[in-house]
Parts: structure tokens; sequence; C-alpha cells
């Protein structure tokens, strides 16, 4: 995971750094999203794509709730086509549909469930930061992917890490996993 190049212009710098302070969000009630979400991968075991995609939208919709913001609408395709390299995902900033592909480009098998709803949060963090928190670039910064990880975790109902960041020569940020695994779960 990597962040973002810095924009150079000071209102695309301003909004970057304030994406980048942002640590945490209101999350939404426990007890129905991880029962959307445990039904998310008893659908993905099933290999049943309307069922993956009704869940998804249920989980949208529970997510957008708890922001009171218009839920944007999920779509879930099957193959991902091989150009479409290293993404399980992706978020139209016009229509605020998301997309998900449920399987993998190569050995076309279902993707798995971890990586599967961790894309539809960090796809579901992109509109909210588009719709609600002012960001319109949704730039990712250290901000966006804590606030995803949040997400996920809040779901799932794992314990959330520290993330341990390693700044690049140019101001970007690399997750450094050695240290993130080393420094164990945080409540
Ligand atoms: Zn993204």
């Amino acid at each position: 995971m990597l962040t973002d190049k810095i924009p150079r212009a000071k209102s695309g710098k301003e909004e970057y750094w304030r994406s980048d302070k942002l640590v945490t969000m209101p999350l939404p009630p426990a007890r129905t999203l991880r029962l959307e979400a445990e039904r998310l991968e008893q659908a993905l075991l099933a290999d049943d794509r309307k069922l993956v995609e009704s869940v998804c939208n249920s989980f949208s919709a529970l997510v957008a709730d708890s922001f009171a913001v218009p839920a944007p609408p999920v779509k879930v395709l099957g193959v991902r086509p091989l150009k479409v390299y290293e993404k399980f995902g992706d978020y139209d900033f016009e229509t605020t549909l998301i997309r998900l592909w449920m399987r993998t480009a190569r050995l076309k098998k279902v993707t798995a469930y971890g990586t599967f709803l961790s894309t539809l949060c960090h796809e579901l963090c992109h509109h909210l930061d588009v719709v609600h928190l002012e960001l319109p670039h949704t730039y990712h910064t250290r901000g966006f992917y804590e606030r995803a990880a949040l997400l996920y975790h809040h779901a799932r109902n794992t314990p959330v890490r520290k993330i341990v960041w390693t700044e690049l020569d140019d101001g970007t940020f690399e997750v450094n996993w050695a240290e993130t695994m080393k420094h164990g779960a945080k409540k």
C-alpha cells in the first residue's frame, strides 16, 4: 500500500493533508454490518454472483446510512479483465457506481473473502470522501487507508492494527508490513 503523489497545486495539497490527518470515522452499527459481512462470505463461498451483488448493496446502504448520504450502487462482475491490473474494484465519480470483480483475471477463481470485503470498504471510502467529507479528489493518503481499514475490521470484527508507515524520498508513504505485523493489535 502506497500513498498517492502529493499534488503540486495549493488547493490539492490542502485537501491531501486534510485527508491524511483524518484517521477515524463514524461506523455503522456493528451487529447489522457484521451480519451482512457474514452473508457476503457465504455468498462468495456459494459462488452466487447475484447474491453477492445484493449483499454488497445492503452493506453499502448500511454504511451510507451512518453518514446520512445516498448509498452508492454496487455492481458485481465476473472475471476481472487482464488490463485491469492489480485492482479488484473501482468507483465512478459521476455515477457513484462501485464495480467489483468476483474472479481473478488469471485463474478465474473466486476472489478471497478478505480481499473482496476490503475492496468494497476501500471503494465505499472513496464515495464518502467525495459526497460527505469534502475530499473531491479522494486521494489515497495514510488517513484514507486508515479509515478503510477501520471499516473493514469493524465489519469483520477483527482487531485494528496500528499501521506503521515508512516515508519515501518524495514525501509519500508506504506501509511497513513487517513493523505493522510486529506491533500487533490495538483496540
Ligand atoms: Zn482507490
